[in-house]
């Protein structure tokens, strides 16, 4: 038998069962939002045009989050490179990055906020993060409607 195939085949087991769409930080994160009133879409494309969808979006305050697997997206503290098939994946994770750095420009370029967060992180923490952002956002939202509304003459 071959050692080496097989344990890549495990890790490419792993990776997938890693990659399923709703992971559990992110489904903590979500309902830690959803308690507090928040409303939001989830696996959304902000932009149409750009083929890139991030895991919680707030369409209104224009805020686009992506919670990122600490495997897939190389964290720092997690990311431990696969003994078998090494350079496979480097490559391979080496092109999420890019592709992370390339979404945020869009989206920003697009006038959208990008908030990025580990899986590792601790939900409540990261959901204190986001409302934060909404609430700063909706204000800017509302200062702006003010300003673009029409004075009247007196
Ligand atoms: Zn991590």
């Amino acid at each position: 038998m071959n050692e080496s195939w097989a344990s890549s085949d495990h890790a490419r087991r792993t990776m997938r069962a890693n990659k399923s769409r709703d992971t559990k930080p992110e489904r903590l994160v979500r309902s830690i939002l959803h308690a507090h009133g928040l409303r939001y879409r989830t696996h959304f494309r902000p932009v149409l045009e750009v083929r890139r969808t991030a895991d919680i979006v707030f369409t209104r305050q224009r805020l686009a989050v992506f919670i990122d697997g600490c495997f897939w997206h190389a964290c720092p503290e997690h990311f431990i490179s696969p003994k078998t098939n090494g350079s496979y994946w480097a490559s391979k994770i080496d092109g999420n990055k890019r592709r992370d750095v390339a979404t945020d420009d869009y989206l920003r370029e697009a006038g959208w906020t990008v908030l990025r967060f580990w899986e590792h992180e601790t939900p409540s923490s990261a959901a204190d993060a986001i409302e934060g952002q909404v609430a700063l956002l909706r204000q800017t939202v509302q200062s702006v409607a003010r300003k673009s509304t029409p004075r009247r003459e007196s």
